[in-house]
């Protein structure tokens, strides 16, 4: 388990394997006593074993609902767990997480991914204690850490903010290559852009993110990073319409592309899922603006593109 301090009380445990999914960074807040924000950073309970001898962690604050943010929340039964009000329902049941990646014709696949969830990653339901909302500060004598409710990704999905450090967790608007994740059922495009547009009016200096290794530091670096972030928005969408020229496709057959993952995961069919629902939401903005026309279920670009 590697830590980096940031600064007095704001600590990184940085995840296994530089953060990648399924494991992500978290954070240690505080100087006796810490406040541990998000349990993904290790598949191993050794080493949450580890974390709780060198850190007495008296309350988890999940940034969201997903597993590679709440996977070892059942090893801090004796600590407080918060989060978010419209995530806590999908932190304290495994199958309604997993409900949140599937849409109803999705059934079958569904099963596979309850099994994904609780039998590959040992997820299990967790309790919740506590539940904010937007703008709650949780105080500590070293720091005080804002919740900046910034929902998109998941519906209650959250960044955290430090004022006087000017240190803001922003948990998975992760800023790596990938670009945004929006293919939950509770997720959002538009928010997903209003939420990554407010962030870039804190005055942050130092920034970390679930799933990228290093702290970004400077405030204009920062701001640069958000920027490429959204921009892979905008390149999806061409790269949708680019495809939809002169042919109708369904958003299933646009999925099979891989537009968005370039190379999907295994399980690969469990996160085509996630792929199509993201391209059902770009097309649904697309149609909303007139740049493509549907019929039935498959779509093209507008003659005018
Ligand atoms: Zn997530």
């Amino acid at each position: 388990m590697q830590t980096v301090e940031l600064c007095r009380g704001i600590i990184l445990v940085e995840g296994e394997r530089g953060g990648k999914y399924p494991s992500s960074n978290s954070l240690l807040v505080g100087e006796e006593s810490f406040i541990l924000v998000d349990t993904g950073f290790s598949l191993s309970p050794q080493a949450v074993k580890e974390l709780k001898e060198n850190f007495r962690v008296e309350a988890v604050v999940n940034s969201h609902c997903h597993e590679d943010h709440i996977l070892m929340n059942h090893l801090f039964q004796d600590a407080q767990i918060c989060c978010h009000r419209l995530d806590a329902p999908a932190v304290r049941s495994v199958t309604e997480l997993n409900n949140r990646y599937f849409t109803p014709k999705d059934r079958e696949l569904a099963k596979l991914g309850e099994q994904f969830l609780r039998v590959l990653l040992n997820l299990k339901d967790s309790k919740v204690d506590f539940e904010f909302e937007n703008g709650y500060t949780f105080n500590l004598d070293v720091t005080k850490m804002t919740v900046l409710y910034a929902p998109g990704h998941s519906a209650g999905h959250c960044c955290f903010y430090f004022p006087r450090e000017k240190v803001v967790f922003l948990s998975d608007y992760d800023l790596t290559s990938f670009g945004p994740w929006y293919g939950g059922t509770d997720s959002s495009l538009t928010e997903t852009l209003s939420s990554v547009e407010k962030l870039k009016s804190l005055e942050a200096e130092v920034a970390v993110t679930s799933h990228r290794k290093d702290p970004i530091r400077g405030h204009d670096e920062i701001l640069k990073l958000i920027e490429e972030y959204v921009s892979k928005i905008q390149e999806r969408e061409k790269q949708i319409l680019d495809a939809l020229r002169g042919r109708w496709m369904s958003a299933d057959e646009l999925a099979d592309l891989a537009i968005i993952y370039r190379r999907f995961p295994e399980p690969k069919d469990l996160f085509k899922v996630s792929e199509r629902i993201m391209i059902e939401k770009h097309l649904e903005a697309l149609l909303e603006k007139g740049k493509v026309k549907k019929q039935g279920d498959k779509f093209t670009a507008a003659n005018d593109q």
